[in-house]
């Protein structure tokens, strides 16, 4: 039986779907006005692995919806700025955000719905008509508000009272007109120069909130949705608000679990752009380092844990990598018959005890001990010829299992086929490092095969020319 904990109650929960087999997930997406940095996909990993657990240990299917918010004041500033129609500018946020995803061996979901989607704008309406007539709106300068006095239950998930509620960092902070500064926006007034859409609710654009709660319901159906997942800082005000909305329009609970994962730090500090330490996939790949390491690190922690990032930290989940990787190398060059009974309990073992971390609330930390006792075992087993075919047959079937949810030994192997820079600039430092060596000028020479080891690209010199080989 999977538990996880579940932030609404506080407590660790069974989970199972509340119908048929079938999991239906909410994950708020990518706010997309710049790259994802690295916190960002630390929350991003946690769900796939999350995801990957429910489906591989769990034995359910998904329905999983995750949004791009691609209108919000963030976006629109940035698409001032850069002199673009907002729906370009988002674009390429989108396709650096799948193009690192796809990198960190996040598996595509079945729904990645857009705000600004005329269908999600649609709903979105609709769901803010519901709530006018449920009497929680009121208008104000031609935005419409939530009205939180009118919904004794908000303050559920963040345990606030409402005295309590202060502006925190996303609160819409800016000049709307509220009657109480608690209240939220559900749709803004047009503003000059803004985008503006005209569905029924008069001419405007949506609030940050209404957009999750309307793509939600909309793609997941009816409430309540399974789980609701995010970063630990869209607690409040994001998903309390969130459960306002879509209670206060459905009058049925919103979600039945909310998982938060926590922030990752840089250098024990939070990430940000006056300490220079926001750091994209690139940032990290530019220093010769692959993204399943960034992976691995990202999944050794306990969701639930702050994690803090270092390089130091990188090498040596880069180093912890490459012993399970030598491990199932070494085991593939077994050429040996027959099958070991000690070895096989060992693999059993270590199956039952990863899916028991892994069911204790996503325990990836001792998941990952689990297979590197068997990483020892099966080492020892190597030293001593103590494992046949049959042994590896059944191992190679249990570190599958392991990969299915963590997914860093399959994309470690893929990356293996790539070039770790493209091919032509390979070819490229090679040419210019022979020109350079043709001129004497053996510094730059040397300068140019260094910055390359740097890059992950080692030369090798010979009489038919130079060879390059990953470091
Ligand atoms: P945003 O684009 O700001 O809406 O954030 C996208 C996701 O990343 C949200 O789920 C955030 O909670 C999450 N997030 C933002 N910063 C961090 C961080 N430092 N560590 C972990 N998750 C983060
Ligand atoms: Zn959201």
């Amino acid at each position: 039986m999977m538990r996880l904990y579940n932030t609404l109650t506080r407590q660790q929960e069974p989970f199972a779907p509340l119908r048929d087999d079938t999991v239906r997930m909410y994950t708020c997406g990518l706010t997309v006005y710049a790259r994802g940095h690295i916190g960002n996909f630390r929350t991003f990993v946690s769900v796939d692995v999350l995801r990957r657990a429910l489906k591989d240990v769990g034995g359910w299917k998904m329905h999983h919806v995750m949004n791009f918010t691609d209108v919000d004041d963030k976006t629109i500033i940035g698409a001032q700025k850069a002199g673009m129609e907002l729906r370009q500018y988002t674009d390429q946020y989108i396709d650096a955000f799948r193009e690192d995803a796809a990198r960190l061996g996040i598996e595509s979901v079945e729904d990645t719905p857009r705000a600004t989607d005329e269908a999600n704008l649609e709903a979105m309406a609709r769901m803010i008509r519901q709530l006018e007539a449920n009497g929680h709106t009121y208008e104000s300068d031609g935005s419409i508000y939530f009205r939180i006095a009118t919904l004794p239950g908000y303050g559920k998930l963040a345990r606030l009272n409402h005295e309590g509620i202060q502006a925190g960092a996303r609160v819409d902070a800016d000049n709307y007109t509220k009657e109480d500064a608690r209240d939220f926006v559900l749709w803004k007034a047009t503003r000059p120069g803004e985008p503006t859409w005209n569905c029924g609710v008069g001419p405007g654009r949506p609030g940050w909130h209404i957009e999750c709660s309307a793509m939600a319901l909309r793609l997941l159906g009816e409430s309540p949705i399974d789980i609701h997942t995010g970063g630990i800082d869209l607690v409040f005000p994001h998903h309390e608000n969130e459960i306002a909305q879509s209670e206060g329009a459905t009058g049925q609970p919103f979600s039945r679990f909310w998982i938060h994962t926590e922030h990752l730090l840089v250098d024990d500090q939070k990430m940000s752009k006056s300490l220079g330490n926001v750091y994209t996939l690139s940032d990290i790949t530019s220093r010769g380092f692959r993204p399943s390491a960034l992976r691995y690190l990202l999944l050794s922690a306990h969701y639930r844990k702050q994690l803090n990032f270092t390089f130091t930290g990188l090498q040596q989940a880069e180093e912890a990598l490459r012993r399970l990787i030598d491990c199932l190398d070494r085991m593939a060059t077994v050429t040996r018959a027959g099958a070991h009974a000690a070895l096989q309990q060992s693999a059993a073992d270590a199956r039952q005890a990863f899916d028991e971390a892994l069911s204790d609330d996503l325990n990836t930390s001792a998941g990952l001990a689990a297979m590197f006792d068997l990483v020892r075992v099966v080492n020892t087993a190597i030293d001593q010829a103590q494992i046949g075919r049959d042994d590896v047959a059944a191992l190679e079937k249990i570190f599958g299992h392991f990969d299915d949810v963590l997914g860093v030994m399959s994309l470690r192997r893929a990356e293996d086929r790539e070039p770790p820079i493209p091919e032509a600039e390979i070819q490229a430092a090679i040419e210019a490092r022979h020109a350079a060596r043709r001129a004497r000028n053996f510094s730059e020479a040397d300068r140019i095969r260094e910055d390359m080891a740097a890059r992950g690209v080692l030369f090798e010199d010979s009489a038919q020319g130079t060879r390059w080989k990953r470091k």
